[in-house]
């Protein structure tokens, strides 16, 4: 049996295309996300890839900020209960998850069972996303890809004392004109992010297994800053970013599965 998760976030659509339960087949993701063509172009892009088409799958569920948005969907469900389930899939020893996509972050404690027991999440606040990252990129003239390999090579990280995105962007375009480093400076970007997203994460508490999900688990500067806040290690996964469809992919395996 097939099973579809759409993941319809504020900057990416992703898509992962499960068979019984247990096996991904494929992924895609189209970088546009809610009130764009990619949700679609994402759900063509992995059924092309997959060779399957729309009525070979089971159910299709969606989730993510715009999940209410997409026509021909069998059924949607949270993002929070779609991360837990798509990290618990890949890593069942995980018991906390750090989720930071493109506008908001979110820490979730979970069962041995894969059960959410408890979770914090930011939405008001920029700082403290991926879009704090994307815009300090925009200001760098760099790819946002880039930022975490050059915070690595910072000697004497930059601390950035603004709680808020648009005081920050001042404060890194002073600091660019003061001459810091760009590593030193891009360091204290990312800590920036990684100390507000701990604050959260203390909130909740944290149990290792740590795992992070979303697009912003992919920059390495923000990554060994959590671990070095929270002091334990940070699991990655190579598909982190795919992890609310993944879910979304399993909750719809399970739907068809109780129902028949
Ligand atoms: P959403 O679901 O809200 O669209 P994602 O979970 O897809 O968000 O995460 C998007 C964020 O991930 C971007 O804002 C960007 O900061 C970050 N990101 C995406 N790809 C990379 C990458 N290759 N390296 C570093 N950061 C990345």
């Amino acid at each position: 049996m097939l099973t579809l998760g759409i993941d319809i976030g504020s900057t990416t659509s992703k898509c992962v295309l499960l068979e019984n339960g247990t096996t991904i087949l494929a992924k895609s993701l189209v970088k546009a996300g809610t009130g764009t063509d990619g949700p679609a172009r994402a759900l063509k892009q992995i059924l092309e890839e997959a060779g399957v088409s729309r009525e070979d799958i089971a159910f299709i569920m969606t989730t993510g900020y715009g999940r209410s948005t997409f026509e021909g969907t069998d059924g949607e469900l949270s993002e929070l209960s779609c991360h837990c389930k798509g990290v618990y899939f890949a890593a069942p020893d995980v018991r906390t998850i750090i989720d930071i996509g493109g506008q908001d972050a979110k820490v979730i404690q979970v069962s041995k069972t894969g059960k959410i027991q408890n979770f914090l999440m930011n939405d008001k606040c920029a700082a403290g996303t991926g879009r704090f990252l994307d815009v300090m990129a925009g200001i760098l003239q760099m790819d946002v890809d880039d930022l975490g390999p050059k915070a690595l090579q910072a000697e004497a990280p930059v601390k950035i004392s603004s709680t808020c995105t648009v005081f920050a962007e001042s404060e890194v375009i002073s600091q660019l004109s003061k001459g810091v480093g760009l590593p030193d400076l891009i360091a204290g970007i990312c800590n920036s992010v990684a100390s507000r997203t701990a604050a959260l994460a203390k909130r909740v508490g944290v149990q290792d297994a740590v795992y992070m999900s979303g697009g912003v688990a992919k920059n390495i500067g923000v990554r060994k800053a959590l671990e070095r806040e929270l002091k334990t290690s940070i699991g990655f996964h190579e598909d982190a970013q795919y992890m609310g469809a993944l879910g979304a992919a399993v909750a719809a395996y399970e739907k068809v599965s109780a129902e028949t």
